[in-house]
């Protein structure tokens, strides 16, 4: 294997003994990542907008709370873990001119970083990316395992900042499974890709056409929602446990003469070519300035985009078919199901 595997092994004891973590962006990530870390028995506050809704959160919580300034300035580690459009800003205005000499930022994701958002400091710059949303890191964390993640060291102005990242990663659980280390730019590349060509772009493009291709061909749109979606998390998770040649295996002669044989013939140089593209439009920075550029305008392009996937036939066919399976209230209590 070309990329290091670390562990708990590789985590320099004690590390982030007497260290304060301050969370910034108590969200989908900060949240988890907040409880994770003060489980782990970090000692963990939360800075956060008075009034909004992460201050309210993370106080029912339990965590201390303060305002965003106070807690960059407290901070040894400072988690920033905002959306990835306010990282610019808020970086610029509220934390390089806080942020304490010799402490730490440590980043979700290097979006920020690699497409020039800004300049690093006088502090340690890491990134510790779990493989997943927030909810799933927690959960993991809740069974005694962890997600992967993609792990950094940008500046080491310390000396100890690869040491402060691994701990981080092993207080978050992600070192329990085994993480990669991989420089930012090749994880925000590397993510966005992976999310426009398959995660949320290709994927649900492909479910969509081939819904309407059976609705166009008689087809009611339940069967046809059940065929091109319900399934494909079965396949999913037998592609994830056993690789594409081991869910082969696993599933009909048939399936798998007619996926390999006709199946393939859906990407073709042309598709190859969009995809090329798409990773040159992230790779020159394109995308990110498109993505900002909405974000300024208040993200309206977006919101139709949104708006009207939400009106497909095939949004409508899945919730009606998701109710069947959705155990009944009275039935919940008994553990039930349909
Ligand atoms: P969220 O959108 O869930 O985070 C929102 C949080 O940021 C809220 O607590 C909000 O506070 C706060 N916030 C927003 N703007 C400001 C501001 N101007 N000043 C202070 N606080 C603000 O973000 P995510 O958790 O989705 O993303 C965080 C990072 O994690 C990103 O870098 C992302 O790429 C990365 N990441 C996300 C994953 C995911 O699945 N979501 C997976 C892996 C990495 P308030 O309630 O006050 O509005
Ligand atoms: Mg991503």
């Amino acid at each position: 294997m070309d990329v290091k595997v670390l562990t708990d092994k590789d985590a320099p004891d004690g590390t982030l003994k007497g260290s304060r973590i301050i969370i910034l962006g108590y969200g989908n990530q900060g949240r988890p990542q907040a409880l994770n870390l003060r489980d782990s028995g970090s000692n963990v506050a939360v800075a956060a907008r008075r009034g909004g809704k992460a201050w309210k959160t993370a106080e029912s919580d339990g965590f201390e709370v303060m305002e965003v300034r106070e807690g960059v300035a407290e901070a040894d580690i400072l988690m920033c873990l905002l959306p990835d459009e306010v990282q610019g800003k808020v970086y610029l205005k509220d934390i390089e001119p806080f942020l304490r000499d010799g402490s730490a930022i440590c980043f979700a994701h290097g979006f920020a970083f690699t497409f020039g958002q800004k300049e690093p400091g006088s502090f340690d710059l890491i990134k510790v990316a779990p493989n997943g949303q927030g909810q799933a890191l927690r959960t993991a964390y809740l069974e005694g395992s962890g997600l992967p993640c993609l792990l950094a060291v940008a500046h080491d102005r310390s000396g100890g900042a690869r040491g402060i990242a691994l701990c981080i990663a092993e207080g978050l659980g992600c070192l329990r499974v085994g993480d990669f280390e991989t420089p930012f730019r090749e994880e925000a590349l590397s993510d966005l890709f992976g999310e426009q060509a398959i995660l949320v772009g290709g994927v649900p493009a492909l479910i969509k056409e081939a819904f309407d291709v059976l609705v166009e061909k008689g087809f009611s749109p339940e069967v046809a929602y059940f065929e091109c979606m319900h399934e494909l998390k079965i396949i999913v998770d037998l592609l994830i446990v056993h690789g594409i040649a081991g869910m082969r295996e696993v599933i009909s002669g048939t399936a798998a003469y007619g996926g390999l044989k006709y199946g393939e013939k859906l990407v073709t140089e042309e598709t190859a070519a969009v995809m090329r593209e798409m990773f040159d439009r992230i790779e020159s920075g394109e995308f990110a300035r498109a993505w900002l550029k909405e974000t300024a305008g208040g993200k309206k392009e977006l919101a139709d985009m949104i708006g009207r996937e939400k009106d497909l036939t095939i949004e409508k066919a899945g919730s009606e078919v998701r109710s069947l399976f959705t155990r009944r209230p009275e039935e919940q209590d008994k553990g039930g199901s349909r």
